[in-house]
């Protein structure tokens, strides 16, 4: 059964690289006495005293042939495990005697680009040297100013930013219509009065020092309000429409130094160790993992909790920078007629589109070379090429500062989280070459011995070449003979340039049996297609669509380099309240089908047939897709178990010794007697309150454990759901969230309404190339180390991330903290190792390296971050703090941090101004309108049209997103369609999302990632209707239409173009909604533009940024 059991340990891959071909094993001076522990070389430092991560010297763990799996290995001295990556096998680092490698034969599978680029670039290998010259300088006293004399008051609390006092129930009705519930019928507002006629001209914002004071007359008047012009009111409808909407008075401008909502509190606790009930371990599987944040706690007592209760003042600390501050009324105390409008111009507060163009323009047409430490890539809205030069690409790595404070005192100050986002298989575009891997045969890869971080290319050679001193922990490690190599006369190995791990940011290792489970080199990976056949899957015509698919799409299975066909092997199981498994092996005649009824106690009924090989098996495979839509035609059975079904692949993938992926195409809530059984305890009236988070919290723990199970098998679970009705999502993602696995949701699936969005996302998914069984662990230099992750996977102790599966497009975020000081001329170093089984079966080891810069100055800090990253951070941060924390008290949470941020830079980075300005850093401009953005999502603030189920779903999705998915996700898209001429067929320049940047003569496409809406101005010209829709006016469009038609036009082909365009773009294939201005439908779209304020509450972007104004004056104050 074992294939591979007996596969040498030359690679596979017969084709060596070229750059290798000249390697030879010169000259090695021998040292055989290289096993000699560290100490003798004082001069090195050896290990700093406060370091804590390693054990002593000369201490190593059990021989890996131990071999228990991840999930139950025992914690080493270091916290390693002694599964093979963390472990040491004693023969990997040591000096093989008798073996002398003539050469190493380093294998490239992908034989797109050679080396040669990299040795142009000398400057790889100075990472230690002084910090470039930073060309940002210029940014930092870069700010935008808001004038406090007009500074609008945002509403109440309790109204734009506190929790809606009251929601209406749930109608649980579901639409057809795409992700989100549609509106009840009468649900839906009365529209206002129109739209402008004319989109207000894009200004730029300077980005630097932008004043914007408020003209007295008014900024541009949101057109569609019919009263009274208000702060981010942007719609005319009555609030009683709305139940959650709590009208209130208007607010009105307020005198420098008006209090919000409420006189300075006490600060609320940013972390867990401060706050009671705010667990945040995401995975139940490792401790207080944030304690030792504790000692970040606000550095300004002043610190007051936006939509929190007024409490009574306080004294003030001493002001600085706020001269003129004066006390002033509670905005709630004033009664309503004293309260003016706002007036600012929202052309004059910071503009995410300008920020994503200004950085098109300046840095989309030069590649991003990584030779350069700590310096900060293009954002992730810009299109741009990586050079490889020493430091992990942004496409895997982005941080969410490039300059790490040296102390942790000063981050404590700055409250800037320091967090990465790592994507470790993230594709890449065609013109950038995919990780070399590097075969160093079986003595396997070099690694430093006590802190086992992989060879890479700051480790310091020294002693001519005969040692190296690690660039993690300092320890002086031995290099073994077969890798030696002299030094040049800048210190440098000669062969630096010909060697991945020494001259690149990224490559990746072949792993020895020594990182294998059960010291065996694993068997390929297997697919089981797992397919509800109960009444709601047969009738909405789901298992007959999805029979026929899998005919053709099991010839697209992922495979490796040149491989003619995939390595995976398919199984199949179909069930209702009881299991099917099929023999389908390639002898047989027709399939067999073997009932398991006893779901209580799941086993596999065969072992021999159950999984094939696809060209082998085909006529017996095609004859069961055929039959099994005959075969359930007429079930009654309404049904259905899901754990026992996850049981039954996981047991199956068990019995062959392999790991794999289950595909799970479910229905319903799992009602019958089983495992696993669950109730619908739905229940929106737990909307803010205390029991809210319960909606989010797996109903069962027997999900956790089930999962635990699958990920120690390397058994990955894809979750498509097509519910009817609430299936509770919270309870069935547990196990593909833990194992790393996609949930997909087709709420109301209907062939032939979602069959294109279904099969694209099916498609994309079983062709992506996923690692399996897989284990990642970051290290770190001294100083500071990982205490925090975030994503889909699994923990059983505080340092490995283990991965049943992972693909292109997951990411993991982790969170670091100080554990000692840095200092600015070593920097910080990164390290991740992701130790995973390729879809060949082939066991590998992937290596990111980044160094990053540290500073002593806060302004070095801020001039350094990437809002964009925070924002994905934060959000990850919130959304599983609702699992344990009432929503409220996560939203204050993110204000606060917010607010804490930015007046830490005020008070120690900008120039001393005006209380009543509001001066941002540069880098963070954008932090308070993608912040709200965060707030008013509906995990956090929920509209009424949204079910617990939707919010389960996008809690789950964003947990894993990418930061060029968060970027959209939160701000989408907003496309003007009839702006540019015709013929030009690049994508427009977006504008803001907000209603006022709406033109009623114009279309208009917005996307987030997951949903896409053409947009129709009731005043659209006439043939404007003609070429895109086909009809010959606007009343005739459809609205909700979801396929255009294909016409022969330039203006079709161009929107046509542009749709697949921005389908092409997303991990997730996005159903179009046709919106007509003044629709029901309009409804759902207007909750995508969200600069405005929400129905559900959320406050506008100007309002936001009013109130962190205020928040950040009494922090200051
Ligand atoms: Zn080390």
């Amino acid at each position: 059964m074992n294939v591979n059991q007996s596969a040498p340990p030359v690679p596979p891959f017969g084709q060596p690289q070229p750059v290798y071909a000249g390697y030879h094993q010169s000259s090695y001076g021998g040292q055989p006495g290289s096993t000699a522990a560290p100490t003798p070389y004082g001069a090195y430092n050896g290990p700093l005293p406060g370091y804590q991560q390693t054990p002593p010297p000369g201490v190593s763990r059990a021989p890996a042939s131990s071999g228990a799996p991840p999930a139950s290995t025992a914690q080493g001295p270091c916290g390693q495990t002694a599964y093979g990556q963390f472990g040491q096998g004693d023969v990997q680092n040591g000096p093989s005697s008798g073996v002398q490698m003539q050469r190493l034969p380093g294998s490239q599978p992908f034989a797109s680009a050679p080396l040669a680029p990299v040795v142009s670039q000398p400057a790889v290998l100075q990472p230690y040297g002084p910090p470039p010259t930073s060309a940002q300088v210029t940014a930092q006293l870069a700010g935008m100013q808001i004038s406090g004399a007009v500074a609008p008051a945002p509403p109440a609390s309790g109204l734009g930013y506190g929790p809606p006092t009251s929601l209406a129930s749930a109608s649980g009705s579901f639409p057809n219509s795409g992700l989100y519930g549609s509106y009840p019928q009468g649900q839906a507002p009365p529209l206002g009065q129109g739209h402008p006629g004319a989109q207000p001209p894009q200004r730029s914002v300077p980005p630097q020092a932008s004043s914007f004071t408020s003209p007295a007359s008014g900024g541009p008047r949101m057109p569609s309000m019919t009263g009274p012009l208000l702060p981010g009111q942007s719609f005319g409808g009555p609030p009683v429409s709305q139940p959650n909407h709590v009208s209130s008075p208007p607010p009105q401008a307020l005198p420098p130094g008006t209090q919000m909502t409420g006189p300075p509190g006490p600060p609320p606790p940013m972390h867990s160790s401060q706050q009671p009930g705010y667990q945040l371990q995401q995975n139940g599987s490792f401790g207080p993992a944030r304690g030792p944040q504790s000692n970040y706690g606000s550095p300004y007592p002043g610190a007051a909790t936006f939509g929190s209760q007024p409490g009574p003042p306080q004294p003030l600390p001493p002001k600085r920078l706020d001269p003129d501050a004066i006390p002033s009324p509670q905005l709630n105390e004033l009664p309503p007629q004293q309260k003016t409008r706002h007036r600012i111009d929202p052309d004059a507060i910071p503009s995410p589109i300008q920020v994503i163009e200004d950085d098109r323009n300046n840095r989309g047409s030069e590649p991003f070379a990584t030779g350069v430490r700590g310096q900060v890539p293009p954002l992730v809205t810009t299109n741009f090429l990586v050079k490889d030069q020493g430091n992990a690409s942004p496409r895997y790595i982005r941080c969410t500062s490039y300059n790490i404070p040296c102390t942790s005192d000063m981050a404590k100050q700055a409250q800037v989280p320091l967090a990465a986002v790592i994507k470790p298989l993230a594709r890449l575009p065609p013109e950038e070459a995919s990780p070399y891997v590097v075969d160093h045969g079986e003595s396997g890869p070099l690694r430093c011995n006590r802190c086992k971080a992989y060879m890479c290319p700051f480790m310091q050679f020294v002693e001519g070449g005969r040692r190296f001193q690690c660039c993690f922990c300092s320890c002086i490690n031995d290099v073994p003979p077969q890798y030696f190599q002299h030094l040049d006369h800048t210190g440098k190995r000669v062969d630096a340039y010909d060697r991945p791990e020494l001259s690149l940011g990224s490559y990746e290792f072949l792993a020895t049996v020594d990182y294998c489970k059960n010291n065996k080199f694993p068997i390929p990976p297997a697919f089981i297609f797992m397919i509800d056949v109960s009444y709601n899957a047969v009738r909405s015509g789901l298992v007959r669509l999805l029979c026929e698919e899998l005919k053709s799409l099991l010839d697209f299975l992922p495979r490796e380099g040149g491989a003619e066909e995939s390595a995976i092997r398919v199984g199949f199981v179909t069930y209702n309240k009881v299991l099917h498994f099929y023999n389908v092996k390639s002898s047989l005649a027709q399939p067999q089908m073997m009932v398991v009824s006893d779901v209580s106690d799941m086993f596999v009924p065969l072992l021999d047939g159950f999984l094939v090989n696809v060209s082998e098996s085909r006529a017996v495979i095609t004859s069961l897709l055929d039959q099994i839509p005959e075969m359930f035609a007429d079930t009654r059975e309404t049904e259905t178990v899901f754990a026992p079904v996850i049981q039954a692949g996981m047991e199956a993938l068990k019995a062959a010794e392999c790991a794999g992926k289950l595909f799970l195409f479910h229905t319903s809530l799992p009602i019958a007697e089983a495992p696993g059984k669950l109730k619908n305890r739905d229940d929106r009236k737990l909307i803010n309150t205390d029991k809210e988070k319960t909606l989010f919290q797996p109903q069962s723990g027997a999900y956790q454990t089930l999962a635990k199970e699958c990920v120690a098998q390397g058994c990955c679970v894809d979750l498509f759901l097509f519910p009817n009705q609430y299936v509770d999502v919270a309870t069935l993602s547990v196990v593909p969230q833990l194992t790393g696995g996609s949930v997909y949701k087709y709420a109301c699936f209907q062939v032939e309404n979602d069959q294109e969005r279904f099969l694209s996302d099916l498609r994309r998914d079983v062709q992506k190339v996923v690692g399996f069984d897989a284990v990642m662990r970051v290290r770190t230099s001294t100083g500071i180390r990982a205490v925090d992750f975030f994503g889909a996977f699994y923990m059983s102790n505080t340092t490995d991330v283990e991965l049943a599966g992972l693909d292109g497009d997951k990411t993991v975020t982790v969170e670091f903290k100080h554990d000692d000081r840095l200092n600015e001329e070593n920097g910080a170093l990164l390290q991740c190792a992701l130790l995973y089984t390729s879809c060949a079966g082939q066991r590998r080891l992937r290596i990111h390296n980044l160094a990053l810069n540290c500073c002593t100055q806060l302004a070095d800090l801020y001039r350094n971050c990437e809002t964009d990253t925070l924002i994905n951070y934060m959000a990850k941060f919130a959304y599983r703090g609702v699992l344990s924390s009432p929503v409220k008290t996560v939203r204050d949470t993110l204000i606060t941090q917010c607010a804490q941020i930015l007046a830490c830079y005020r008070k120690n980075c900008a120039s001393p101004s005006s209380a009543g300005q509001l001066i941002l850093p540069e880098c963070m401009k954008l932090l308070p309108v993608y912040l709200n953005c965060v707030l008013k999502s509906e995990v956090l603030q929920p509209g009424a049209e949204v079910t617990t189920d939707d919010r389960a779903y996008v809690r789950q999705l964003v947990t894993s997103m990418d930061v060029a998915e968060t970027n959209v996700f939160f701000y989408p898209r907003l496309l003007p369609l009839t702006k540019s001429p015709i013929e030009n067929t690049t994508e427009p320049p977006a504008v803001r999302a907000s209603e006022e940047r709406l033109s009623n003569g114009d279309i208009y496409l917005l996307e987030n990632g997951l949903n896409l809406f053409l947009w129709v101005g009731a005043s659209v010209q006439q043939g404007v209707v003609q070429s895109v829709f086909g009809v010959s006016s606007f009343s005739q469009i459809t609205s909700g239409l979801s396929v255009l038609p294909v016409l022969d036009n330039l203006l079709s082909k161009k929107v046509r173009g542009l749709i697949d365009s921005l389908r092409a773009q997303r991990s997730r294939y996005m159903k179009l909604i046709v919106v007509k201005q003044e629709d029901k439908l309009e409804m759902l779209f207007k909750h995508f533009l969200v600069e405005d304020k929400s129905l559900s509450g959320g406050a506008s972007y100007v309002d936001f940024l009013c109130h962190m104004h205020k928040e950040i004056r009494q922090l200051l104050s």
